[in-house]
């Protein structure tokens, strides 16, 4: 089985200070799984820099659906490649829910970046009112419909209910396990699922035993080295 894959989104929050703090105990660590970390733009060549002499790879948050033109303050995948960028995350339900980011246009940035050779870290995943509605479901069929034909291994999807981003409420194992196993069957059991929304140290470990969690995504804590540093040795 794969190695499991743990990556950083560290959002709006970090300095060239920080960077270099964090990501240099990072870079010394033992770590097992396979690490991302996706930093806010100005920060990618030099995380690139400080994890250059590991596996660790570098990402980021968000990419433009252009390649190129008169697109003010857009970074094409082309540009995130060109700085040694690796992966990047596309369609977070903070893009969604306060930049008006649609499935559709996430689905034209998957193209791009993976036309660049990115990994794309697709993220899916209900509202609170969705899941009451009992609608879980169907809004995650809905959003993995433009990953559709997009060439497997160069992917990942990252379940991440909005509830339980940055919240403290950690989905459970009876809601994590049935929405991974459907991400698998609606496209490919080979595809790579990610659970990220409140991740931390102490819940890593149980998280990553879950059946079909080949990994998490991690907001808050992987803001402290020493979280995220635990929760990449609890990977498998
Ligand atoms: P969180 O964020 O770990 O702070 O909940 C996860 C994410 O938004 O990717």
């Amino acid at each position: 089985m794969p190695r499991q894959l743990v990556i950083a989104n560290w959002k709006l929050h970090g300095s060239i200070g920080q960077v270099k703090s964090v990501l240099g105990e990072v870079a010394k660590a033992d770590l097992g799984a396979n690490v991302g970390v996706c930093v806010p733009f100005p920060y990618l060549m030099l995380a690139k820099q400080i994890l250059h002499p590991t596996r660790i790879q570098c990402g980021a948050q968000n990419v433009s659906q252009y390649h190129i033109g008169a697109y003010t303050g857009e970074v094409s995948a082309g540009m995130l490649a060109d700085v040694g960028c690796e992966l990047v995350i596309i369609g977070h339900s903070e893009r969604r829910r306060l930049f008006g980011e649609t499935t559709e246009s996430a689905g034209i940035k998957m193209r791009a970046a993976l036309d660049a050779g990115l990994m794309g870290i697709y993220c899916v995943g209900e509202s609170a009112d969705e899941r009451r509605e009992g609608r879980a479901e169907q809004v995650v069929i809905e959003q993995l419909q433009v990953l559709k034909g997009l060439p497997l291994g160069l992917f990942a999807v990252a379940y991440e209910p909005s509830w339980a981003v940055g919240s403290g409420m950690v989905a459970s194992e009876e809601q994590i396990a049935p929405i991974h196993a459907l991400i698998k069957n609606e496209l490919d059991p080979r595809v790579r699922v990610l659970y990220g929304g409140s991740v931390k140290a102490n819940n890593a470990a149980s998280i990553l035993a879950v059946e079909h969690v080949d990994g998490v995504l991690v907001g808050g804590a992987a803001l402290s080295s020493f979280e995220f540093i635990e929760i990449c040795k609890a990977a498998r």
